[in-house]
């Protein structure tokens, strides 16, 4: 069965803009640019459409290669200090003179919209609830959810361990009581660790890396790989056309992981927005 993406973040943001059109105050998202790669321009623009689309506040700061990393650090203070703001994301990767994790490091953890903060690193890995959870692993544990997929005694691969993608996968996993693997490039059996599992989420950018040879009868298959061929044209990292028949659930890409990142940057900003409005009364 397919995973259809995007249906169900067309849901989210449905129920969103709904929610939205009662508020009187409206949730905002700051986002920052700070580099020229043409997919982080793409990126941006998608979340600042989506933004005004659901009825949000959106706020794009783009910089050219001069930006200075003290020009960042200063709007990011005047961003926590700015009510009107609720969630703030620095576009990743940045400039490379520029210092990523200096500048996640000083965003108010209650306005850190990707959780990439590590006081909300921290809580997600201490079981505590953080103040948002990574986009993309949370946007695949929404697709479980609305799938109905079990996820309790299951065994689940994540392969790739970064602080984006893989480690807080794991981390959910974890807790929704699966049985994780968390695999990267020095893992040297993972053919057959993949060929055990009832889970394989595959987020390494490296394409083919889930052949069919690899997936057992059944197993859910997540590809979170956004690869570009020859001819621009966007593809996962998992040989879709191979195991469809094999797999009981399997991603598409595009339509899969992709548009469900961006449906949960909006319920993190909704979410946020919640919390400051609470915290008020
Ligand atoms: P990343 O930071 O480059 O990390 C890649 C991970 O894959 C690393 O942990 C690396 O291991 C591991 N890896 C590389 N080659 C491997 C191999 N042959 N076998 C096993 N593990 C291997 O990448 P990322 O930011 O997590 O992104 C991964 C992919 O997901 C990219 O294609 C990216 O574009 C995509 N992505 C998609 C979305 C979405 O919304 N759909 C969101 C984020 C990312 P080491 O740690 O040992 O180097």
């Amino acid at each position: 069965m397919l995973i259809d993406g995007k249906l169900v973040s067309k849901e989210i943001l449905e129920d969103l803009k709904q929610k939205t059109q009662k508020l009187n105050e409206k949730p905002g998202l700051a986002v920052i640019l700070a580099n020229d790669n043409p997919a982080s321009k793409v990126y941006v623009n998608s979340k600042e459409k989506r933004a005004l689309e659901i009825g949000f506040r959106s706020y794009v700061y783009r910089f050219d290669r001069n930006v200075k990393q003290t020009d960042l650090i200063k709007l990011i203070h005047e961003l926590n200090q700015n009510p009107s703001v609720h969630g703030i994301l620095i576009q990743l990767p940045l400039f490379n003179h520029l210092n990523a994790q200096q500048l996640i490091e000083i965003i108010n953890p209650k306005k850190d919209v990707d959780g990439f903060h590590p006081v909300n690193v921290g809580r997600l890995h201490s079981g505590l609830k953080p103040y948002a959870v990574c986009c993309t692993p949370l946007g695949i544990m929404k697709l479980f959810e609305y799938y109905n997929i079990e996820l309790t005694a299951k065994s689940a691969l994540v392969i790739g361990r970064s602080n984006i993608v893989g480690r807080p996968m794991a981390e959910l996993l974890l807790q929704k009581n699966a049985t994780v693997t968390l695999a990267h490039s020095k893992t040297t059996n993972l053919k057959a660790i993949a060929k055990n599992s009832d889970i394989i989420i595959s987020a390494t950018g490296k394409a083919n890396m889930i052949t069919a040879d690899m997936v057992k009868k059944g197993a859910v298959i997540i590809d979170v790989g956004i690869i570009k061929n020859l001819e621009g044209k966007l593809h996962g990292e998992v040989d879709f056309e191979n195991i469809e028949n094999i797999a009981s659930y399997i991603t598409p890409v595009p339509g899969g992981v992709g548009p469900m990142t961006i449906a949960m940057l909006m319920q993190n900003t909704y979410n946020l927005f919640k919390e400051a409005q609470n915290a008020k009364l």
